[in-house]
């Protein structure tokens, strides 16, 4: 069985580069769209007219959010993915980013294979690196990420009314799988495993599926805690209930082949999805299924928005099923 091996991930055989020497070799590349990249006091970066800039912050650090043996490219990827897909989450279009790293070492190797991760999802995203800092410490990313969208157009969490449609997209929790199996407390085989740790250390970022349901969605959530946690601040903010049918929650073959009570765990509280849950009206189901298709994204009915607070679950068979899921929190975990 895949075991969680203890060995770090910035290695200690290459002498440490410089401050500046490391920055202008793994994060220095000809500005594009930004007025002025890496390089001076601030990038500078015109906004396209008549669009509002989104804004998101995520710090990942190692230990609480990522494991020591995970590969440098993916610890990049993640730590971008997660940005853009608080993004995905508005609507907005990923224009650039910045990139505040601090590393025990300044490892060669680490670096390039960290770059290499970084700068492949940014491409793929058209997303610019413009700035950041870096500093000797322990091992963590933080990234700032900045996207643009038409004025008015953001999806927000407080746009659910009661009568709408909720929805999820892709899968839902493989990462908590992967990190149940990472902890010993399931087996999978290798096959599987792989599978599970690539969704929980390479998630992809829904930004095309969110772009498209600007206009279509009413509300909009990533889910980055679990579904139960991460809904409820969806329903909190829009003053409305919902109710959802745990059996319909979309699920990859490996969560499905594993028990009911563990495939609910992961289903509600799971965390690290990266998902859109996003609730729309019943008369713009076309819609999203084509925003859907367009994307290449699945997105799967999950149940309705009613009148009231909370979150209801029942089973396929309209039979409420006991919640004792709640989500991550950093201060109570
Ligand atoms: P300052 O001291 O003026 O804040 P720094 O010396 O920290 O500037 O950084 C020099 C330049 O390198 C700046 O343009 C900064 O944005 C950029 N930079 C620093 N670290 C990174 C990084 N990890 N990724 C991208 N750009 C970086
Ligand atoms: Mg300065």
């Amino acid at each position: 069985m895949p075991r969680c091996e203890p060995a770090p991930i910035i290695g200690r055989l290459m002498p440490d580069l410089g401050e500046f020497e490391l920055i202008e070799r793994f994060f220095t590349r000809p500005a594009r769209r930004a007025t002025l990249g890496v390089g001076d006091d601030c990038a500078l970066v015109q906004p396209t007219p008549g669009t509002t800039l989104a804004v998101s912050t995520d710090m990942l650090i190692e230990g609480r959010h990522f494991l020591s043996t995970v590969p440098p490219e993916r610890l990049a990827h993640k730590a971008l993915a997660v940005n853009l897909s608080d993004l995905a989450a508005c609507g907005a279009r990923p224009v650039a980013f910045t990139l505040a790293l601090a590393l025990p070492r300044a490892d060669e190797a680490f670096l390039a294979a960290f770059a290499r991760g970084l700068f492949a999802l940014a491409d793929r995203e058209a997303c610019e690196l413009i700035g950041g800092d870096t500093t000797r410490g322990p091992l963590a990313v933080c990234i700032t990420v900045f996207g643009e969208l038409p004025a008015g157009a953001a999806l927000l969490r407080s746009g659910a009314r009661p009568g709408d449609d909720l929805y999820a997209s892709g899968t839902l929790g493989d990462a908590r799988l992967a990190l149940e199996a990472f902890r010993g407390q399931v087996a999978l085989d290798a096959d599987a495993f792989g599978q599970v740790r690539r969704a929980m250390e390479l998630p992809e970022p829904r930004t095309g599926l969110g772009i498209r349901l600007r206009g279509v969605a009413t509300s909009a959530i990533d889910i980055s805690d679990g579904l139960t946690g991460d809904l409820g601040h969806l329903l909190r903010r829009s003053g409305v209930a919902a109710v959802v049918d745990v059996d319909a929650l979309p699920r990859s073959a490996v969560l499905a082949a594993q028990t009911v009570a563990l495939q609910r765990e992961c289903l509600l509280a799971g965390g690290d999805d990266y998902e859109l849950v996003f609730t729309a009206l019943p008369s713009r189901r076309d819609a999203v299924a084509a925003a859907a298709a367009n994307a290449g994204v699945a997105v799967t009915r999950i149940g309705r928005i009613e009148a009231g607070e909370g979150l209801r679950l029942i089973d396929r068979g309209g039979a409420a099923v006991a919640s004792e899921f709640g989500s991550f929190d950093h201060f109570r975990a």
